[in-house]
């Protein structure tokens, strides 16, 4: 990636989430939080692996894990500032050795004897994450914040601390994972006036984490925010990996089927550490692929020309997974009355906003039972392996005097829109509306048979998609062939009160559904949005007299085809005249139509526009014929 530079004037702090399987760190540059790393190096899976003379963290020591078992320390966040004892339940899943250390201390314990402490390994992880950032700021940096769990302790909370100080960090600040994500939201950096109460969902690979925080507004302009947790609850054993597992056992059971096998090679232990990574990736991907798609295919190559093959639906993944949500859904509902007991909950807390964190919320059905316990939309617009690194940035900034420029308003400073027929944009929401803010508006096809329409959400006052910002994009698919202009599509936006854009896609024939959250005043500063709205100021005529000429083509269209159709059909009962004259019309609009799509300056709007109207007026009378026809045929 390129380098990015800060500003001399702040002190350099990054934000780090030092997870159980994946690291990353992130920082406050150009008014925004981001992760450093190129695109598919940001996450450091938090994997060492000790050779003789030299220490591989990250990606290669995650991938090797199953050739050097005993040498490779994955999870050791699960041992940071714990005794042996209260790490016993945890042994059981790690492939190393762990022994007691100093202070009754777990440690894990390497083949040549040597024991290494959580500090020092966790050290390891820091270390490249401080290098990686280095190297992306091209400024060496000393100062981080770090993300704990919101039910560390103090001996976890100053484990992490020394790890810092191992890897030559200053850790400046412990901050907890959820409100870590709720800063990545812009919760709490300043504009609230009323206390909240934020649910922060958090479901990973192998851990399931909920907790409740109650955000009290600064007291005074300029200050953040004060977060408390109020509750927390979860499984330090359920995670996405445990979906993985029975999906495994599912195949296994039918592989030991189709090959006639006695029930042990149902047993994953039964196979080699290689085969057994093997079916778990496999599962994996399954299981990912129906995040996104209604079903998935799996062949497995079983030797002698023989292959496992099948495909699982959504619907099959969603019974599977159902045991699983209810246990995390049963862990929201204790941390809900734990939550109400602490000072100030009481039976009326009520949830102003959920947040969902780890990459196992991904799923659907996740989605649906959250939305559905909570009575409440959660936030997705954050991508949610990266969230809790975002607010640790964020956190960063704050402390650095770097965040102070950051957005948070509360009017819409952009107008926002969709991008509809021939490129132009439809805005829902106008500039300078107040947030929260709602708006519908009905669309519908200009092709036949269109059975996936997509929804590109704009920013900016321009009148073209090219000219304004793509805040995201999304399909509405599934829907069954209809004449152009027949699907009823509803888009709506919803602006929350923290800035938070959901926009929600509903064909009306077919009830189909999809929808995407955005943050769109991300990153974006008041001098951007100064010159965006300068921008369209000197834009403003050029660009209205596009979209009529766009929107003359797109409706043009429509209606060369429609009486070009009736005319096919029911022309011989015209007057010749009236029918010389309808033929006339419709090539000189078709003219006008091929010069503006070729170039849209090129032609003159008004006799564009007079043309249709003149078009429409000639076609009145086999319109009352094509109605008359068609009463007679029913
Ligand atoms: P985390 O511990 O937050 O990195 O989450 C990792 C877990 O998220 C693993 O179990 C992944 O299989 C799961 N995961 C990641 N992406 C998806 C997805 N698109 N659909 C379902 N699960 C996912």
């Amino acid at each position: 990636m390129g380098t990015t530079t800060q500003p001399d004037t702040h002190d350099l702090i990054v934000g780090i989430d030092l997870g159980t399987t994946n690291s990353l760190v992130a920082a406050f540059v150009d008014n925004k939080p981001i992760v450093l790393g190129s695109e598919d190096e940001q996450i450091t899976p938090s994997v060492v692996r000790y050779e003789d003379e030299r220490v591989v963290v990250g990606r290669d020591a995650r991938d090797r894990a199953v050739e050097f078992p005993k040498q490779t320390i994955t999870s050791i966040k699960r041992l940071m500032g714990r005794s042996l004892a209260d790490a016993q339940d945890d042994a059981a899943y790690l492939s190393y050795d762990i022994a007691e250390g100093q202070n009754n201390t777990a440690r894990a314990v390497l083949p040549s004897g040597k024991a290494v402490s959580p500090q020092e390994v966790s050290a390891e992880i820091l270390k490249a994450l401080r290098d990686k950032a280095s190297s992306a700021l091209g400024r060496e940096v000393s100062k981080a914040v770090v993300t704990v769990p919101a039910y560390f302790d103090d001996a976890q909370r100053q484990a992490t601390r020394d790890a810092g100080r191992l890897a030559g960090l200053d850790v400046v600040r412990i901050v907890n994972e959820p409100t870590a994500a709720a800063l990545a939201y812009g919760l709490g950096t300043g504009k609230e006036t009323e206390a909240k109460t934020v649910a922060i969902y958090d479901l990973g690979g192998g851990t399931f984490d909920i907790s409740i925080l109650r955000l009290t507004p600064a007291a005074q302009e300029g200050q953040t925010s004060f977060f408390q947790v109020i509750a927390t609850a979860g499984d330090t054993h359920l995670g996405g990996d445990d979906i993985d597992q029975r999906l495994v056992r599912l195949f296994l059971d039918e592989i030991r089927e189709t090959l006639g096998l006695d029930a042990s090679v149902a047993d994953l232990d039964a196979f080699g550490p290689e085969t057994r990574r093997a079916l778990i990736g496999f599962a994996e991907s399954v299981k990912m692929k129906l995040s996104t798609e209604d079903s998935a295919s799996i062949r497995i190559d079983l030797g002698q020309g023989r292959a496992y093959e099948r495909s699982v639906s959504r619907d099959e993944l969603e019974t599977l997974m159902t045991p699983w949500v209810d246990r995390t859904i049963a862990a929201c509902e204790r941390a809900i009355a734990s939550a109400k007991r602490a000072p100030g909950g009481g039976e009326s807390l009520a949830i102003d906003s959920v947040i969902l964190v780890g990459g196992s919320t991904r799923v659907p059905l996740v989605r649906k039972r959250v939305a559905e316990f909570f009575g409440l939309e959660p936030y997705t617009a954050l991508d949610p392996d990266r969230v809790v690194a975002l607010g640790a940035a964020v956190q960063a900034g704050i402390m650095s005097g770097g965040a102070k420029g950051m957005l948070l308003l509360d009017v819409i400073p952009l107008s926002l829109g969709i991008e509809t027929q021939g490129g132009a944009v439809a805005k829902l929401i106008t500039a300078n509306s107040t947030v929260p803010a709602r708006a519908t508006e009905m669309f519908s096809t200009s092709v036949d048979g269109q059975t996936s329409i997509k929804i590109n959400i704009l920013q900016g006052e321009r009148e073209m998609a090219e000219h304004c910002r793509a805040l995201g994009e999304f399909h509405l698919s599934g829907l069954p062939p209809m004449p152009a202009g027949i699907p009823q599509l509803q888009v709506e936006f919803l602006v929350d009160a923290s800035g938070v854009l959901a926009v929600s896609a509903h064909e009306k024939r077919s009830g189909k559904r999809a929808s995407l959250q955005v943050i769109p005043n991300h990153g974006l500063s008041r001098d951007e949005i100064d010159a965006i709205e300068a921008d369209s100021f000197k834009h403003a005529r050029e660009d209205m007299t596009r979209h009529r000429v766009v929107d003359l083509v797109v409706n043009s269209k429509l209606d060369v085809k429609w009486i070009g159709e009736r005319l096919a059909k029911f022309g011989d009962k015209l007057e010749p005249d009236d029918r010389a004259t309808l033929e006339g019309l419709l090539t000189k609009l078709g003219k006008f139509i091929a010069n503006a799509e070729a170039d849209w300056q090129s032609v003159n709007a008004d006799e564009f526009y007079k043309t249709k109207q003149s078009l429409d007026e000639a076609s009145v009378r086999l319109q009352e014929i094509g109605i008359a026809e068609s009463l007679k045929e029913d």
